[in-house]
């Protein structure tokens, strides 16, 4: 049997804690031979600055460097704001992802039967959505050059942001979406502003040359990224997968994930370049939810977005799908029976600690298994 090599992030307030239930569940897969699993922890954020005044170490990050997977629980709280800008908790987790050069974060948005009430939008618009947005992580307009402020001596100032992406960076984020819609339901609408971007312009064209010569056999839309925003919202269950840009990529993954309910429920990946020699790719898993100080230490948290961030690793990479719908199965279960953390509270369901939630679904596990 493959041993996987993890390396475990738990970071800070309730990272902690929604990480321990993910070792749970990596001891009990150990433990029943299911998988193996070669796991190392380390600091990173407020807790790797308090022991070592940097957000990450050169050791962990070599680590990550070495690891098969990084399973990183959220970082941040009011203990460090005073902290220099270079050393604040987040820049832990910009390193990370720079220097695993993870260019494509994907973000599913999957609503459970059981919650399909908390979700803002009618049951029936929601219940049973399962799609998939592939937003670019490293180009666009958050890194493009010149990015300025000019002080233009009239009273005014210009700000400047460049939008800018090459050729070869839509074509190898076009093909992990074209890869997924493959696994998935066939489908990828690709969303720009081609309308009033020359950037909109390159980014369907290159996408359409990339689906006529690689990817014949999947369906692909193309649609505007504003009309996008509003189908999402009409009508989510028309799409499957999702690319799009690094800046309408975090606007339509945010509007994306609040269909479903909680932040407590949502988990990412991003994913680097695959090795061509090995085969393996970078890969970074962590949910979508930050350090939450206000709930910290209580056992409140909902570890299933940390646990869901989990199953994604066991998907995409150690192709484990077969245990991540496992996983899903086992999610969808408990909350079905009506254990509810205390942010999906709702009448009639049973409130649980972090801890209780993520022992129910490891005996979810266990029945699945026989
Ligand atoms: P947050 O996601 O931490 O919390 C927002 C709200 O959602 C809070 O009320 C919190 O209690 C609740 N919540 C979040 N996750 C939950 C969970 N698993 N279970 C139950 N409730 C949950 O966002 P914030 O309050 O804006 O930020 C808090 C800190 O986290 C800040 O320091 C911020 O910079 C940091 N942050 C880190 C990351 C990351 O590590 N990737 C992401 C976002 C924010």
């Amino acid at each position: 049997m493959t041993t996987h090599k993890l390396l475990l992030l738990p970071g800070d307030g309730i990272g902690p804690e929604v990480m321990g239930e993910v070792k749970r569940l990596i001891g009990w897969l150990d433990a029943q031979g299911i998988a193996r699993f070669e796991t190392e922890e380390g600091l990173v954020g407020g807790a790797s600055y308090d022991a070592d005044k940097v957000s990450i170490t050169d050791a962990t990050m070599a680590k990550a460097l070495e690891a098969d997977a990084v399973l990183f629980g959220a970082v941040g709280g009011p203990k460090w704001d005073p902290v220099p800008y270079e050393v604040r908790p987040e820049a832990g987790l910009l390193r990370l992802r720079k220097d695993l050069a993870l260019f494509a974060n994907l973000r599913p948005a999957i609503c459970y039967p059981a919650l399909a009430q908390s979700s803002s939008l009618k049951p029936e618009v929601v219940e049973g959505l399962d799609i998939m947005i592939v937003r670019e992580l490293t180009g666009g307009v958050y890194f493009g050059e010149p990015k300025t402020i000019t002080d233009l001596g009239n009273g005014q100032k210009r700000a400047i942001d460049t939008q800018v992406y090459d050729t070869y960076e839509i074509e190898r984020i076009a093909r992990v979406a074209f890869d997924l819609a493959r696994k998935r339901r066939n489908k990828l609408t690709s969303m720009e502003k081609r309308n009033v971007m020359k950037s909109g312009v390159l980014w369907n064209e290159v996408v359409s040359a990339v689906h006529q010569r690689e990817y014949p056999d999947v369906t692909l839309e193309h649609q505007l990224a504003d009309s996008g925003g509003m189908q999402l919202v009409r009508w989510p269950k028309q799409f499957d997968v999702i690319v799009t840009d690094n800046l309408f990529g975090d606007m339509l993954s945010d509007i994306a994930a609040m269909l479903t309910g909680s932040l407590g429920m949502l988990p990412s990946a991003s994913l680097g370049e695959t090795n061509a020699k090995t085969g393996t790719r970078k890969a970074l898993y962590e949910p979508v939810h930050g350090s939450a100080p206000d709930i910290a230490g209580q056992g409140k948290a909902n570890p299933i977005a940390m646990l869901a961030s989990f199953g994604m690793a066991l998907r995409y990479s150690f192709d484990r799908g077969d245990l991540a719908d496992k996983l899903d199965q086992a999610i969808a279960a408990v909350l079905a029976k009506g254990l509810r953390t205390a942010d999906l509270q709702s009448e009639g369901s049973t409130i649980v600690s972090t801890a209780a939630m993520g022992e129910a679904i490891v005996k979810e596990m266990q029945a699945l298994h026989g």
